[in-house]
C-alpha cells in the first residue's frame, strides 16, 4: 500500500483533528449528504498542491479554513498531511539538488497549511519545501496536479467532457510523462535564460565594439606618440649636445678672436698715434723755411759784395784820380766830377730804396752840388795812393770771404733740398701707412662689431636652449636634463645647418605630439586592456553559452522525442485496456483514443499579426501542443458515434472504463473516486464493483459512495457525520453500519 494516512485539522468542516488510515486496498467513505465526505477528497487535492480553489469549492484559500460554529470558534489555519509508504524508495526529486531534501525514508509525509491571509506552507517530512518540489515529488509516482487520479463528485465523465488538449495532458500525467514536461520546461527555462544571457552579452559586446575601436585608435596614437617620443629623445640628444657644443665653440672662438682683435686694434691705434706724432710734412715745411732763410742770407751777401765792389770801384777811381792830379789839365776836374756824380747817384739810389726819393729834392741836391763844385779851383793836387791800395785789397779780401760764404750757403741749400725730397717721400709713405692702418682699424672695428652682434645671437641661442630644455623636460621627462652636463667636445665638426635641420625636425615632432594630444595615456592603455579583456571574456562566455544552448536544445529535443515516443506507446496500451473495459461495461461495442491535431485557427486569430516575430514564436509553440486526444466510441446495437449523444450513465461508464484503463496501464499509487458510481443502475453498479476489485489489485482506492454495492467491495469503511457542533466527525464502521450511515 502506498497511501498510508491522511490527517486533517481545521480543513473545511474538519475542525477537529481527523486521521484516515488507508492500510487496505479499498477504503470507502460513507455518510449523509453534507457531512463532509467530499471535503476529504478535497483535502487530498489540497495537500498534493492543488492551486485551483474553485476545484475545492472555495473562493479563496482562507475559505478552506474551518469557519467556526456556535460551539467551535473560527480557526486561523487549516492543515492537511498525507503519508506515503516509501520503503521501496519510489519517490524522487530529479531536478532538485537540495542536499537537505533527502528522500531516503520509509515514509514520505507531505503537509500543507493555509493561513487566514491565504499564505501557504508546504513541508516534506517536516522540512519546508516549495510547491514546485511537491509537484515534482508526486509526479515521480504518477500522481499529478491535473488530478486524473482524483475524480471529484459529478466529475465521473470528466475525461469525456474535457477538451482534447486537456485529455492529452491528463493522459500524459497518467502515463507518468509529466516528469518529462517538468524537465522540458526546466530545460526551456534554462534555455531562455541562457539565450537572454547571450543577448545581454552580445548587446554588451555591441556596445563595447565602438568603444574598443575608439580605444584601439587611441592606443595606436599613443604607440605612435611613443615612437615619436623615442625619436624625439634621440633628436634632442643630438640637437642639445650639438647646439650647446656649437654655442660653446662659438663663444670660445668669438672671445678669442675678439681678444686678438682688441690687441690688434690697440696696436694699430698705437701705430697711428705714432705716425701722427712724427709728421714728415712738418719737417718739409721747416726745411723749406730754412732754404728761404739761407737764400736771403745769400742775397744779403750778394748785396754786400756789390757794395764792396762799388767801394773797390771808388777806391780804384780814387787811385786813378790821384794819378791824374799830378798832371795839368782837365783831367782832375773830370775825374772828380765823375766820382761825385757816382756818389750822387748812390745817394739817389739810397733815397729811392728807402722810399723817400723826391725828384725836386734830388734836383736841388744836384744844383747845390754843382754850385759847390764851381766855386773850387781846379788845381792839381798832390795825392798818396797807397792808402787806397790797401783799402782796395782789404775790400777784395772781403769779397773773397763773401764769395766763400755764399758758396757754403749754396751748398747748404742743396743739402737741405735733398732732405726736403727725402722728407717729402717719407711723408707720402707715412700717409699711405696711415691710410692702411685706418683701413685696418676700421676692418677690426667692424669685425668686432660683427662679433658683438654674434655674441648677442649666441646669447639668444643660450636663452632658446634653456627654454628648449624646459620643453624637452615636459615632453620626454627630466632625464633629458642630464645632457646639460654633457662634455663638450671642441674637436667635433659643428654643422650649423645640420643643427638647424635637427631642430626643425624636433619642432615637427613636437607639433605632431601636440596634435596627438598627450596626457592620460596610462589611463587609456589600462582602459583599452581592460575593455579588450572584458570583450574577450564576453566572447568566451558567449561561446560557452552557445554550446550550453546547443546541449540544452538537444536535451530538450531528446526529452520531447522520448515524451512523444512514450506517449504513443502509452496510447496504444491504454487503447487496449480501454477497449477491454468498455466491452466489459457495455457488453460489446468499441472504444478508442485517437491522437488528433487540434485546430490552429482559434489561436492564430488571437495572435497579433503585426508582430511577426511573436506570431512565429507562438506558431512554433502551438505546433508542439497541437496534438490532442479524441475519444471514439461505438456502442453495441447503437449507431452512436458522438459522445454528446450518450446518456448520463453511458457517459459515466465510458469515462470509468477509460479511467480504469489508464490506471491499468500505469497504475497510480491511489485513486480517489467521489461518487463516480452515482449514475449507475444496479446491473452497472455490479460491474463497477467488479472493476473496482480488479483495479484494487494494483491501485489503492478511496471511494466516496452512497452505493451499497460499492460499499460492499471496501475493506475499510469510514463514516463521516456532521455533529451538533457543525463539525465533521470521523468514525470507523462496519458494513452494516455503513449502509445505515450512508442513508
Ligand atoms: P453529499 O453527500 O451531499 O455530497 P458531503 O458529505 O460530500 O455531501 P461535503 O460537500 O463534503 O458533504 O460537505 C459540505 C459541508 O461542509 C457543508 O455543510 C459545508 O457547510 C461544510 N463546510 C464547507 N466549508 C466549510 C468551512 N470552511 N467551515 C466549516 N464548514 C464548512
Amino acid at each position: 500500500m502506498t497511501l498510508k494516512r491522511l490527517e486533517m485539522h481545521g480543513f473545511k468542516s474538519f475542525a477537529k483533528r481527523a486521521v484516515f488510515d488507508f492500510s487496505a486496498p479499498v477504503t470507502s467513505i460513507v455518510g449523509p449528504n453534507g457531512s463532509g465526505k467530499s471535503n476529504v477528497v478535497e483535502a487530498i487535492r489540497f495537500v498534493l498542491g492543488e492551486q485551483s480553489t474553485k476545484s475545492m469549492r472555495s473562493k479563496t484559500g482562507a475559505d478552506l479554513i474551518f469557519k467556526g460554529s456556535k460551539q467551535i470558534g473560527k480557526m486561523s489555519r487549516a492543515m492537511v498531511a498525507i503519508t506515503f509508504d516509501n520503503s521501496k524508495r519510489i519517490f524522487s526529486l530529479p531536478s532538485v539538488d537540495d542536499q537537505n531534501l533527502s528522500l531516503d525514508f520509509d515514509e514520505i509525509t507531505i503537509s500543507r497549511e493555509v493561513f487566514a491571509d491565504g499564505a501557504n506552507k508546504y513541508t516534506l517530512n517536516g522540512n519546508d519545501v516549495r510547491l514546485k518540489d511537491i509537484h515534482e515529488l508526486i509526479a515521480s509516482v504518477n500522481i499529478g496536479s491535473s488530478g486524473h487520479h482524483i475524480i471529484s463528485q459529478g466529475e465521473a465523465d470528466r475525461l469525456l467532457n474535457s477538451k482534447p488538449a486537456e485529455r492529452r495532458e491528463m493522459l500524459e500525467e497518467s502515463l507518468g510523462l509529466k516528469l518529462y514536461h517538468y524537465r522540458i520546461k526546466e530545460g526551456e527555462r534554462k534555455l531562455e535564460k541562457t539565450r537572454e544571457h547571450v543577448r545581454e552579452a552580445e548587446s554588451i559586446r555591441r556596445e563595447l565594439a565602438p568603444h574598443i575601436k575608439f580605444l584601439k585608435k587611441q592606443v595606436e596614437k599613443i604607440e605612435k606618440a611613443r615612437e615619436i617620443e623615442i625619436a624625439l629623445v634621440s633628436a634632442y640628444e643630438k640637437y642639445l649636445v650639438e647646439e650647446q657644443s656649437a654655442i660653446a665653440r662659438k663663444q670660445f672662438a668669438s672671445e678669442k678672436e675678439k681678444k686678438n682683435l682688441e690687441t690688434d686694434l690697440l696696436m694699430v691705434e698705437d701705430r697711428m698715434a705714432h705716425i701722427a706724432e712724427s709728421s714728415a710734412v712738418d719737417s718739409v715745411s721747416h726745411l723749406e723755411t730754412e732754404i728761404a732763410r739761407v737764400r736771403s742770407e745769400i742775397r744779403n751777401l750778394a748785396r754786400n759784395r756789390d757794395d764792396i765792389g762799388r767801394q773797390i770801384g771808388r777806391v780804384e777811381g780814387m787811385i786813378e784820380a790821384a794819378k791824374m792830379a799830378t798832371k795839368p789839365g782837365k783831367v782832375g776836374v773830370s775825374t772828380v766830377s765823375l766820382l761825385d756824380i757816382e756818389n750822387l747817384a748812390d745817394e739817389f739810389e739810397a733815397l729811392a730804396k728807402n722810399g723817400g726819393f723826391d725828384l725836386h729834392q734830388a734836383i736841388a741836391k744836384l744844383r747845390a752840388y754843382i754850385t759847390d763844385k764851381k766855386g773850387s779851383p781846379a788845381e792839381p793836387i798832390q795825392v798818396d795812393t797807397s792808402e787806397f791800395e790797401s783799402s782796395k785789397s782789404e775790400l777784395e779780401t772781403q769779397i773773397a770771404e763773401i764769395d766763400h760764404k755764399t758758396g757754403a750757403l749754396e751748398q747748404q741749400i742743396k743739402t737741405i733740398e735733398i732732405q726736403v725730397a727725402e722728407s717729402r717721400k717719407l711723408s707720402q709713405d707715412s700717409e699711405r701707412t696711415k691710410y692702411e692702418l685706418s683701413a685696418k682699424r676700421n676692418e677690426i672695428a667692424s669685425r668686432i662689431a660683427i662679433l658683438v652682434n654674434e655674441e648677442s645671437h649666441v646669447a639668444e641661442r643660450i636663452e632658446n636652449l634653456k627654454s628648449e630644455y624646459v620643453q624637452a623636460e615636459a615632453l620626454v621627462g627630466s632625464g633629458i636634463l642630464d645632457l646639460k652636463s654633457r662634455f663638450v667636445n671642441h674637436d667635433v665638426e659643428i654643422n650649423e645647418s645640420a643643427i638647424r635641420q635637427n631642430h626643425h625636425e624636433i619642432e615637427r615632432m613636437k607639433i605632431r605630439l601636440e596634435d596627438m594630444g598627450g596626457g592620460g595615456s596610462g589611463d587609456v592603455l589600462a582602459e583599452h586592456d581592460e575593455t579588450v579583456s572584458r570583450d574577450a571574456f564576453l566572447e568566451r562566455e558567449i561561446n560557452d553559452l552557445y554550446s550550453a544552448i546547443a546541449t540544452l536544445e538537444s536535451t530538450i529535443k531528446e526529452l520531447k522525442e522520448k515524451l512523444q515516443g512514450e506517449f504513443k506507446t502509452g496510447i496504444v496500451k491504454i487503447n487496449r485496456e480501454f477497449e477491454t473495459f468498455f466491452k466489459l461495461m457495455f457488453g460489446g461495442g468499441e472504444a478508442k483514443l485517437a491522437v488528433v491535431d487540434i485546430e490552429k485557427r482559434k489561436r492564430k486569430a488571437s495572435t497579433d499579426e503585426t508582430d511577426e516575430e511573436v506570431a512565429e514564436d507562438i506558431e512554433e509553440d502551438e505546433q508542439e501542443k497541437e496534438q490532442g486526444i479524441d475519444i471514439d466510441v461505438s456502442l453495441p446495437r447503437k449507431k452512436v458515434k458522438d459522445l454528446e449523444m450518450l446518456s448520463g450513465g453511458e457517459r459515466s461508464l465510458t469515462s470509468i472504463a477509460l479511467l480504469f484503463a489508464l490506471s491499468q496501464v500505469n497504475p497510480p499509487p491511489f485513486l480517489v473516486l467521489d461518487e463516480t458510481d452515482a449514475a449507475l443502475d444496479e446491473a452497472n453498479s455490479q460491474k463497477y464493483g467488479d472493476m473496482i476489485e480488479n483495479l484494487a489489485r494494483q491501485t489503492q482506492l478511496v471511494v466516496v459512495t452512497h452505493n451499497r454495492e460499492t460499499m460492499s467491495r471496501a475493506n475499510i469503511l469510514y463514516g463521516v457525520t456532521l455533529g451538533s457542533d457543525d463539525a465533521s466527525t470521523l468514525l470507523s464502521i462496519k458494513f452494516e453500519e455503513a449502509v445505515k450511515v450512508a442513508k
